[in-house]
């Protein structure tokens, strides 16, 4: 259930007002945009308690919400969030295609095809800077100094940039590098770093762990939104099941299902999602027709040398190819609409 309180009333009276109410732990202030603060009560309460709410002077009105993530909820907002980075909006009509290493391995690589993806159409750059590798033996990425490059390479392309952090004592650093933080699959149930990345301002990208449900993926998000960020877009990136041919097994139908859920924006990662560049067209293709507001590619000009990912990674002739196959999908599908 939300609280909704008005407009004068502040995070002292919320705090009296619950205690009023006497709900204790089940109950927590949240920022909703600049001026409001909401009350958010996650069991059921009686009826007579709400009508006591209702016709309290601080509240404003009171919405229901019967799914256990709430702010991130559609019932919540049934209009779609628009995530802005930089000057990409995400969620709304446009194509919106993050691309890029999977690792930033060196300043010319990362120039060489931030230049390559941003000619074939891509809006935002990615390029690893801290990489949560399976095995401690394999390159664990540039850390700070990948976060300096990113940052010098996006500013010298004219292309926003994500990155991923994996500890919350990185984020407030990346957040003066980035313009959109990246919580990786391994990372989507780190609860103090979910709060963290909530506590900042800059938008954040919430991939799905690959054993995580659709509730627990949005529960993962709603501890962003708590603590008042609520610029989130989410990312499926492939579950783990029994098939070895792939890496991961993209679940596509996550799109349409997330969409009846929340109003938040989703895109499909087919790179992590397959772990085979020949399959990333094909399922890109498939998350568009799905509805999902963009994709993230992973793309190297050098894949069979590339420090970690080459196997996922396009060539960026084979990406522009699929960029131009992409914008043909895209008008198809409106006129189909
Ligand atoms: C990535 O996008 O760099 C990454 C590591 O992906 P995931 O967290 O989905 O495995
Ligand atoms: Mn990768």
């Amino acid at each position: 259930m939300i609280v909704v309180l008005s407009l004068q009333a502040g995070r002292e009276n919320a705090v009296s007002l619950m205690e009023q109410f006497r709900f204790g732990d089940r109950a927590a202030v949240v920022p909703h945009g600049h001026e409001r603060l909401l009350v958010i009560l996650s069991d059921e309460i009686d009826e007579e308690k709400i009508m006591a709410l209702e016709a309290h002077p601080l509240v404003d009105r009171v919405i229901p919400i019967e799914t256990p993530y709430q702010l991130v909820s559609k019932h919540h907002q049934p209009e779609k969030t628009i995530v802005k980075v930089g000057d990409v909006h995400i969620g709304g009509a446009d194509l919106v295609v993050i691309a890029g290493p999977c690792a930033v391995e060196g300043e010319e690589q990362l120039k060489k095809t931030a230049l390559a993806i941003k000619k074939a159409g891509a809006s935002i750059l990615r390029g690893g800077a801290f990489k949560p590798r399976t095995s401690p033996y394999s390159f664990q990425g540039l850390k700070t100094e990948g976060l300096a490059v990113l940052a010098r390479v996006k500013e010298e392309v004219g292309l926003p940039a994500v990155s991923e952090v994996m500890d919350p004592r990185e984020v407030d650093d990346a957040a003066i590098y980035l313009d959109l933080i990246q919580i990786g699959a391994r990372n989507m149930s780190n609860t103090p770093l979910l709060q963290e990345v909530g506590r900042q301002k800059r938008p954040v990208l919430l991939k799905r762990n690959p054993a995580a449900t659709y509730e627990e993926w949005l529960l993962a998000a709603e501890y962003i939104a708590a603590e008042g960020n609520t610029q989130i877009i989410l990312c499926e990136r492939g579950l783990r099941t029994f098939e070895p041919y792939t890496r991961n097994t993209l679940d596509v139908g996550a799109v349409p299902a997330l969409k009846e859920m929340t109003h938040l924006p989703v895109l499909v990662d087919p790179s992590h999602g397959t772990g085979r560049w020949h399959m990333v067209p094909d399922l890109s293709k498939a998350a568009l027709a799905a509805g999902a507001d963009g994709l993230m590619i992973e793309v190297h000009c050098d894949p069979e040398r590339a420090l970690s990912d080459g196997r996922q990674s396009l060539h960026p002739d084979r990406f522009s190819r699929l960029m131009e196959q992409l914008r043909k999908l895209k008008q198809t599908l409106e006129q189909i609409k």
